[in-house]
């Protein structure tokens, strides 16, 4: 049983009284993320240098805390939902961008900071940071690293791992790595790679050395209004099939259509079946080219209108509904639940439709909402968790669509990560062998298996005797999700 009063002592003498919290409130709110589950955790810490972080995991590794990395908590999958005695080391106050080289085009940056504050901050040099997911106004680079988020430019420029040259990570005895380094490619296993995305499994990331990206010089943003879904998902498709990868291509059904436009008063048509959102960049002449063979696209699949922004306020305008989608479906219902899971562009016209069979099945209101350009799906499913029975039937269809997408070649996750909620499904898509050799690399960086424990792999997933969870016994760690974590 780990003595939490000790530990509490010597983290309030290593990083101040205040930037240490133990009280009920704050143990409420850092027991979960954005997602549906629930845990609970012993101590909360802020640290401000890298120096807070390492005392942190000092102390962890005393007194044999879990320790649970957080950024903003906007996480999607429970990465961030602490079990257990655990201590939360949140790095919200660790938020300066230390040093951008536009002749390098890179930036160092803390963990701490925004995604949106990096754009903003390389903006007026002609730069961007690429990688946007939809919640860029308050998700943390530290987090965007460890989930290895997406966004809707990363159609054209890749997801976050394609931009992160460096990491800077304390491991759970609290020595300090530089993974990767300025200079792209170097040689030797990719220890980098496996740091992006890992969900704070193997360490907490104090530092990132971030690609900037030049601004393009011409954008055209269109919106496409279509009367049937299956001919708004299939001119994806045929667009891309056609040669031209778009920066971005999102789409949205009637559902999110009616109620981002309710909140954002984009225009937005709401009688259309689905919209797609389409931006192409470039050079003038290559944004001609493409928005041309983005209309020819539309026009085979029967598009009603082709809205084209224009200027920039207009542009902003339709991707502020875009961002603000999963907000504004509150207005459906109190609660909501989603996958991302990825399936091949090709098949997203017959999974659409068999996400809304499975929801009509189970009697739940889904919209969707996505990178459809990735084949990345969000279905939401909306709900009421207080009316008695609805979580089950939540819980069931969310498993038949993560089974539909798997079936259909997909993967679990495009962006959000595993986590907590999408764990135990880990085995539809990877074999005991694969599953093993995962716990195998997690070992190599926490062979007491205390950096968040019970995320991503799921119980069964050994490494000799390696213990995915640090004193949890057999049985509790095989179960799946404890019952009464859903909120
Ligand atoms: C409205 C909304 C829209 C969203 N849109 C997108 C989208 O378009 N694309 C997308 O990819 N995601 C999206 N997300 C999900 C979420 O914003 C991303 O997963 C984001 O990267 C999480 O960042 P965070 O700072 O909130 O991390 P958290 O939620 O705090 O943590 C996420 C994971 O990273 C780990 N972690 C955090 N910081 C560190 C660190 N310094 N060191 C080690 N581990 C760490 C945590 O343990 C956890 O496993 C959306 C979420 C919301 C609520």
């Amino acid at each position: 049983m780990a003595d939490v009063d000790a530990a509490r002592r010597e983290l309030e003498e290593a990083l101040g009284t205040t930037e240490v919290l133990s009280d009920p409130l704050a143990l409420t709110l850092y027991a979960r993320d954005a997602a549906m589950v629930e845990g609970g955790c012993a101590l909360v810490a802020f640290p401000h240098t890298v120096e807070d972080v390492v005392a942190c995991m000092q102390v962890a590794a005393r007194h044999a805390l879990p320790v649970v990395p957080r950024g903003s908590g906007t996480g999607l999958a429970g990465g961030a939902t602490p079990i257990g005695d655990a201590l939360v080391v949140v790095t919200s106050k660790m938020d300066r961008i230390l040093e951008v080289r536009p002749e390098d085009r890179l930036a160092w940056v803390e963990p701490g900071v925004l995604n949106l504050d990096l754009a903003n901050a390389v903006a007026p040099l002609g730069f961007t940071y690429a990688p946007d997911p939809s919640s860029q106004q308050t998700c943390s680079i530290g987090g965007n690293v460890n989930t290895n988020a997406g966004g809707p430019h990363c159609l054209a420029y890749g997801v976050t791992s394609s931009h992160v040259l460096a990491v800077d990570v304390v491991l759970p005895d609290g020595t300090v790595e530089r993974f990767g380094s300025e200079a792209p490619e170097a040689p030797g296993y990719d220890l980098r790679g496996i740091l992006i995305g890992s969900e704070g499994t193997l360490g907490i990331v104090v530092g990132a050395c971030v690609r900037l990206t030049p601004e393009p010089p011409a954008v055209r943003t269109m919106l496409l209004d279509f009367s049937a879904v299956k001919d708004c998902a299939a001119t994806v498709s045929s667009i891309i099939a056609g040669g031209v990868v778009p920066a971005a291509v999102e789409m949205m059904d009637h559902g999110i259509i009616v109620a981002a436009e309710s909140f954002a008063h984009a225009g937005y048509p709401t009688d259309a079946a689905a919209v797609l959102l389409v931006e192409v960049d470039g050079l003038p002449e290559a944004v001609e080219a493409q928005s041309r063979a983005v209309e020819n696209a539309a026009r085979d699949h029967g598009v009603r209108t082709i809205r084209v922004a224009a200027d920039d306020a207009e542009r902003a305008l339709l991707w502020k509904g875009r961002k603000s989608a999963f907000g504004a479906v509150a207005q459906i219902a109190p609660h909501y639940h989603l996958h991302d899971c990825v399936v091949p562009r090709s098949k997203l016209v017959d999974v659409l439709a068999g996400v809304y069979e499975i929801a009509g099945r189970h009697d739940i209101i889904v919209t969707n909402v996505f990178h459809a350009g990735d084949g990345n799906l969000h279905p939401l499913l909306s709900f009421d968790r207080r009316i008695p029975g609805t979580l089950e039937r939540v819980l069931s269809a969310s498993e038949q669509i993560v089974r539909l997408c798997v079936n259909n070649g997909g993967s679990l996750s495009g962006e959000h990560g595993i986590g907590l909620e999408k764990r135990d499904f880990m085995p539809l898509m990877f074999s005991e062998v694969d599953l093993g050799a995962q716990a195998c690399v997690r070992a190599a960086f926490d062979p007491e298996g205390r950096m968040n424990p019970h995320k991503v792999l799921p119980a069964g997933a050994r490494c000799g005797d390696f213990a995915m969870a640090r004193g949890t016994d057999a049985a509790q760690a095989a179960q799946s999700i404890p019952e009464g974590s859903w909120i």
